[in-house]
């Protein structure tokens, strides 16, 4: 009777002790659970603004050359659209006054890097993000080939077919909703456009090439740069040319004078 009692209560003081300790650990939990969800809704948008801003580039700089050439307006309903990108606001207010000078558009405050601006916006004016459903263009990425844009020297993966499926059809669901193809000539073109710009390259078999068309063709600049350097050689190639000519002339010369000296000399 004893030793039951004994083995009873030592069984309860173990039941009473995990209870406890059990109970320590979910609140523990919950107690942090809590503190995290605070700090997530205060700051921390789950849209990447780094890999936001080179999908927004490879637009620009891949895209967008074509679309103007086409004269196409692109609708709201595209996800590419700039509407649909949530920091575009926010981009658009950074003032690049010079190589480390930044400068906020909203409240004119001044920063060395971009990144310290970028946090600057995170805290400050995080208000006027446009927090909303389908907007991260971060989210667009794996059709875009933002992170073969982003480290230039793509480390050799092995090419995961799930994933390249994946992407292949969201970027053709771009291509659709971006250009429909019964919406006229200049959509179609730029349908086919978009289909071998970014959606081909999706593949595991053989190698394609990123961004076959071509990117933003900075004509003016190189043509600028040809001018100046035109203006500020030829100068000099009249120069050369000129001495050249003298010194020509100046040989002729001596020779006359030699041929006549000949001449004289012959006939005694
Ligand atoms: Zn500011």
């Amino acid at each position: 009777m004893k030793k039951i009692t004994a083995t009873s209560l030592i069984l309860l003081m173990i039941s009473l002790f995990l209870q406890q300790t059990l109970s320590k650990e979910i609140l523990g939990d919950a107690a942090e659970r809590n503190v995290k969800q605070e700090k997530e809704q205060a700051h921390e948008v789950h849209c990447s603004r780094e890999r936001s801003r080179a999908a927004w580039n490879i637009i620009e700089e891949y895209l967008m050359p074509f679309v103007e050439r086409e004269n196409y307006q692109i609708s709201t309903k595209c996800r590419l659209h700039p509407d649909n990108d949530l920091f575009r606001n926010q981009e658009q207010h950074k003032i690049q006054v010079d190589t480390n000078d930044w400068k906020c558009g909203y409240c004119k405050k001044s920063f060395h890097a971009e990144k310290y601006l970028d946090q600057h916006f995170d805290s400050r004016h995080y208000n006027l993000l446009n927090v909303s459903e389908g907007k991260c263009l971060a989210d667009l990425c794996g059709a875009l080939h933002c992170d073969f844009v982003m480290n230039s020297k793509s480390p050799k993966t092995k090419c995961k077919p799930a994933a390249v499926a994946k992407n292949r059809h969201l970027c053709e669901s771009l291509a659709d909703t971006c250009f429909p193809p019964n919406q006229g000539r200049s959509a179609s073109r730029l349908h086919e456009l978009f289909l071998r710009q970014f959606c081909n390259a999706h593949t595991c078999s053989g190698k394609k090439k990123h961004f076959p068309e071509g990117r933003k063709k900075e004509t003016s600049v190189i043509y600028l740069a040809m001018s100046i350097l035109t203006l500020m050689l030829l100068p000099l190639f009249y120069l050369v040319v000129y001495l050249y000519q003298r010194e020509m002339r100046q040989g002729t010369q001596e020779l006359r004078r030699i041929a006549r000296v000949g001449r004289k000399t012959k006939p005694s």
